[in-house]
């Protein structure tokens, strides 16, 4: 039986995610003893247009991109959004907070018009195209996607947390930031990270994105109790996929 062909693209992004794959090592050899991987430029040269898996890293930023990205899905069976760039726009959403043409003059200058440079507002993947799975982080976490993956050649379905930061955060112990004036965004953000930031006294800032159901009353008594409002919490939701729309609200 031949084995499942995964392929691994990148668009507008800092291969942050990718890098977490390579270094993998040991357990990336593991996955190529079950996967054939037929395109990855970031680790070898080879090219195929036939694949089952497509692993998409970053956001959409140029109407060429969401061309190449229908091409990908229309030729794989699954497709994955790799990291928060693919799965919320991430960063790259800040973009969408100005004038197109303000960003690109402020970044190329006079260069700003070359035809080469056609920018269009950041889109995440499944703003494009429809996506199978998530894997979620800025960056992904090795394992995490190790798990994924696996799950994904044994034909199972993979546990994405669908609860947030703060379940990881009280299990762990640790004090609660918002004792200390700190607007942390873990109790509308998808766990998984094992409330990374938290853990080492650093506010949530969202970068797996908002969890998709939450318990929208214990969320609201959260930011009641410090006698905040969900604005506030939105307004603290800038550095990853700028203008989403939590549910909570
Ligand atoms: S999600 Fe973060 S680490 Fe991954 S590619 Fe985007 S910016 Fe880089
Ligand atoms: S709000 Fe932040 S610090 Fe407080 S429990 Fe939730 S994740 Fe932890
Ligand atoms: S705590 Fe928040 S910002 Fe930090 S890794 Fe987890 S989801 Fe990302």
């Amino acid at each position: 039986m031949s084995k499942p062909r995964i392929a691994i693209f990148d668009f507008a992004c800092c291969e942050g995610c990718q890098l977490q794959i390579v270094n993998l090592e040991e357990e990336i050899l593991d996955l190529l003893g079950v996967a054939d991987v037929v395109e990855w430029r970031e680790a070898m040269s080879e090219q195929s247009h036939q694949y089952d898996i497509a692993i998409i890293e970053g956001s959409i930023t140029r109407p060429a991109d969401e061309a190449r990205l229908r091409v990908i899905r229309n030729r794989a069976e699954v497709l994955v959004a790799l990291g928060a760039c693919a799965t919320i726009g991430g960063i790259n959403k800040l973009k969408n907070n100005f004038e197109l043409e303000e960003v690109k003059e402020y970044v190329y200058g006079k260069a700003a018009g070359m035809p080469h440079l056609e920018t269009a507002a950041t889109k995440a993947v499944d703003e494009v195209v429809e996506v199978d799975y998530k894997i979620h982080g800025c960056p992904i976490d090795g394992k995490e996607f190790s798990y994924i993956v696996r799950c994904l050649l044994m034909g199972k379905k993979p546990e994405i947390p669908e609860y947030p930061v703060c379940v990881e955060c009280k299990a762990k112990g640790n004090p609660c930031l918002w004792e200390y004036g700190q607007i942390c965004l873990g109790p509308v953000i998808r766990a998984g990270c094992g409330a990374r930031c938290p853990s080492s006294s650093f506010r949530c800032f969202g970068c797996r994105g908002y969890v998709d159901d939450p318990n929208v009353d214990a969320a609201k008594d959260v930011i009641q109790k410090y006698d905040l409002t969900i604005a506030d919490l939105k307004s603290k939701m800038v550095l990853f996929g700028s203008k989403q729309e939590p549910t909570v609200v």
